[in-house]
C-alpha cells in the first residue's frame, strides 16, 4: 500500500528519498519478524526438554522415589535432555558471539590446511565410535589465510561431525582439498564429503536456515540443534567466504567450503 502512493522514481528530488526510507523501513521490518521467529524457534526448542525435565522430576518425587531401577532410568533421561539444554545454549551463544563480530574483519593469520587437519583429528573418536571411516587427503604445503582460526575450525567441526552423525555406521567421510573450480578467482577450498544417505534436492537452498532440517526426528536422535549449518553460513559470510553443496540420495553429500586468499 505505501508503494502505490510512491511518486515516480524518474521524479529525482523527494521521491527518491522517500524510496529510500520505505526500503529502510521494510528492510528493518523484515529484521523484526526474523529475530521474532528465531525467539519463538529457540523458546520452543528449549522449552521441549524442559517440559521434559520437570515431568521426569514429578515423577521421581511420586510413584518412582522407591525404586532404584525406575529412578536410575529416568535420571538418565533428564540428563540427556539437560544435555540438550546445553548444546542449544551453546550454539545460540556461538551464533550471537559471531554475529555480533560480524562487522569486524578477521585479522589473525591462519593456516588452513593445518586447522582442518587439527579439527578433523579431534573427531577420530567419534569416528570410531560410530563405526566410520574418517580420511584426510590435504597437500602438506602451507596455506595462509587471514582468517579467525577458531572459526574456520568450527566451520570444519560441523560439517565434519554432520557427515559422521548423518552418514552413520559404515559411512567413509573424506576431507581434502578442494578439485572443483573455485566460485571467484583467488579462493581456496576444503571439501568434505561423505557416503551417507544423502540431502534430497528441494531441501538443499534451505540447509543453512535456522533450526532447518530435513528429519527432526534424527538430527535429535543425533543430538541436533539445527544450528549448525546456520553457523557455518555466518562464519563463512563474516570471511567473504562462500558455501557450496550437493548431494544425491543414496549417494551421499559434499559440502565445500570457499574462502578468499589473502590478497598481499
Ligand atoms: P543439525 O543440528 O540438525 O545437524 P545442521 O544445521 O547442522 O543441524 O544441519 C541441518 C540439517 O541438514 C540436518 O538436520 C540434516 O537433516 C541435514 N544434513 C546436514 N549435513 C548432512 C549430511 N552430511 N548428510 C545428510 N544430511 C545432512
Amino acid at each position: 500500500a505505501h508503494i502505490a502512493q510512491l511518486p515516480p522514481v524518474s521524479d529525482f528530488g523527494p521521491g527518491a528519498q522517500v524510496l529510500v526510507q520505505i526500503a529502510d523501513l521494510s528492510d528493518q521490518r523484515a529484521t523484526e519478524v526474523a529475530r521474532t521467529d528465531f525467539i519463538a524457534n529457540a523458546s520452543h526448542e528449549l522449552r521441549t526438554p524442559l517440559a521434559s525435565i520437570l515431568g521426569y522430576i514429578e515423577t521421581l518425587r511420586g510413584h518412582a522415589k522407591d525404586d532404584p531401577e525406575a529412578r536410575a532410568h529416568f535420571l538418565g533421561i533428564m540428563n540427556s535432555q539437560a544435555q540438550r539444554m546445553q548444546r542449544l545454549v551453546e550454539d545460540l551463544m556461538s551464533l550471537t558471539r559471531i554475529e555480533m563480530a560480524a562487522h569486524s574483519s578477521p585479522s589473525e593469520i591462519c593456516d588452513l590446511y593445518d586447522t582442518t587437519r587439527e579439527a578433523v583429528r579431534a573427531l577420530q573418536p567419534l569416528a570410531e565410535k560410530i563405526g566410520a571411516e574418517l580420511n584426510l587427503a590435504l597437500p602438506e604445503e602451507d596455506l595462509a589465510l587471514i582468517a579467525d582460526r577458531d572459526q574456520i575450525a568450527q566451520v570444519i567441526t560441523n560439517l565434519t561431525e554432520n557427515a559422521l552423525k548423518y552418514g552413520g555406521q559404515g559411512v567413509s567421510v573424506t576431507v581434502s582439498a578442494a578439485s572443483s573450480v573455485p566460485p571467484r578467482p583467488r579462493m581456496v577450498g576444503i571439501a568434505i564429503e561423505d557416503t551417507g544417505p544423502g540431502i534430497a534436492r528441494e531441501h538443499l537452498h534451505r540447509l543453512t536456515e535456522r533450526f532447518y532440517r530435513v528429519s527432526a526426528k534424527k538430527s535429535k536422535e543425533q543430538g541436533g540443534t539445527g544450528l549448525g549449518l546456520a553457523i557455518v553460513k555466518h562464519i563463512l559470510a563474516r570471511h567473504g567466504g562462500e558455501l557450496a553443496v550437493e548431494s544425491e540420495l543414496e549417494q551421499g553429500s559434499s559440502f565445500t567450503i570457499w574462502l578468499p586468499v589473502s590478497q598481499n
